[in-house]
């Protein structure tokens, strides 16, 4: 009898390992990465980020529950996002050197890796759904500027005047930023392409907010929007925008949205690269995805993280900031929301 108690309770345990490791259903959300320690981060807004980043992973998970698929849980997440001041995609985006906002999104699908993207709009309240457009109604994937904007507007978008996504705590950040790049010009006149100075690299410099799910049909997607740089000049556009560099879905392999100082994200290719590393290097997504954000990253000099989710659901969130915003929940399992590095190590 008591023999059978012991394998009854065995039979469970495995049965619930089993499930765990590979659930049904999962979403895994960043609200950004970047210098955000507790001393800066007063209780009440860390509380308020909590909330959001609940609210925003809890929007996705409710598409996923209901049978809807990972493409509409990412991209709704991310619109939760957008539309809350405290990150920088949408409204509460950076500022530009000239005191604008320039925004940048995408989306792709991990079935059949389509994809959509949008590069420097301005007048777009929501860039995600428009890069949804762009890989749904579109012969193209990836739109700029006025033309995209064109193309908002016949899709009937909603449009804004460029003020809305202003916020208080995004201005002063650029002042921040402008007085630091001119103490930083002689030694860093290309602060676009170079390591940042520790002085220039603070959190009011970088922000951006991705989604990635595995829905019940067992599809990945990826979604990611921001606005980019603090302080960004002459049209440059980051990483979030670029399928392979700030966002990649591809059912073999993973799905990755990534934050982080863009140039480096770009070069070092960081989304496709996690994914390759698990479809032909055969290591787990998790591997993959540290390796590139704590190896390659780190050596090279790029800071910031990714969130990941291979075809199991599995998830992991590596980054080499002092934070990351960001959630998780996976069928059955709590929501696990966390901000700190400590927290960071513990869940990977
Ligand atoms: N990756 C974004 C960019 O470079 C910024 C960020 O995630 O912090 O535009």
């Amino acid at each position: 009898m008591r023999f059978c108690t012991l394998m009854l309770s065995l039979a469970a345990v495995a049965v619930s390992t089993s499930a765990m490791a590979n659930p049904t259903y999962a979403i895994v959300i960043h609200g950004g990465a970047g210098t955000i320690n507790k001393a800066a981060l007063t209780p009440s807004q860390q509380q308020a980020y909590e909330a959001a980043l609940t609210e925003a992973v809890n929007a996705g998970y409710q598409v996923l529950e209901q049978g809807g698929s990972s493409l509409d849980a990412v991209t709704k997440a991310v619109l939760v996002m957008e539309d809350s001041p405290l990150f920088n995609a949408g409204k509460g985006a950076v500022y530009t050197y000239e005191g604008g906002h320039d925004l940048d999104a995408s989306v792709m699908r991990g079935d059949n890796l389509a994809a959509g993207a949008v590069a420097g709009v301005t007048t777009v309240k929501n860039p995600v759904l428009l890069a949804r457009a762009v890989m749904e109604k579109s012969d193209h994937v990836m739109l700029s500027g006025k033309g995209a904007e064109e193309f908002a507007k016949l899709q009937g978008l909603t449009l804004v005047d460029n003020r809305h996504f202003d916020t208080e705590f995004r201005y002063e950040a650029l002042l921040k930023a402008k007085a630091a790049m001119e103490k930083a010009q002689a030694k860093t006149p290309h602060q676009a392409s170079i390591r940042l100075s520790p002085d220039w690299s603070p959190a009011w410099n970088m922000g951006t907010v991705g989604a990635v799910a595995l829905d019940k049909s067992g599809n990945l997607a990826a979604a990611t929007s921001t606005g980019g740089m603090t302080a960004k000049r002459y049209g440059r556009i980051g990483d979030a925008p670029i399928i392979g560099a700030g966002n990649f879905a591809d059912n073999q392999s993973c799905a990755v949205s990534a934050t982080g100082h863009g140039e480096f994200f770009i070069r070092y290719r960081v989304a496709a690269d996690i994914c390759a590393r698990v479809k032909y290097g055969g290591v787990s997504a998790a591997e993959a995805a540290n390796q590139v954000i704590h190896q390659e990253l780190v050596k090279a000099g790029g800071t910031g993280g990714v969130i990941v989710m291979d075809n199991k659901g599995n998830i992991s969130w590596p980054f080499n900031t002092e934070g990351m915003y960001r959630a998780k929940r996976t069928e059955g399992q709590p929501i696990e929301v966390a901000i700190f590095q400590d927290l960071a190590k513990k869940s990977q």
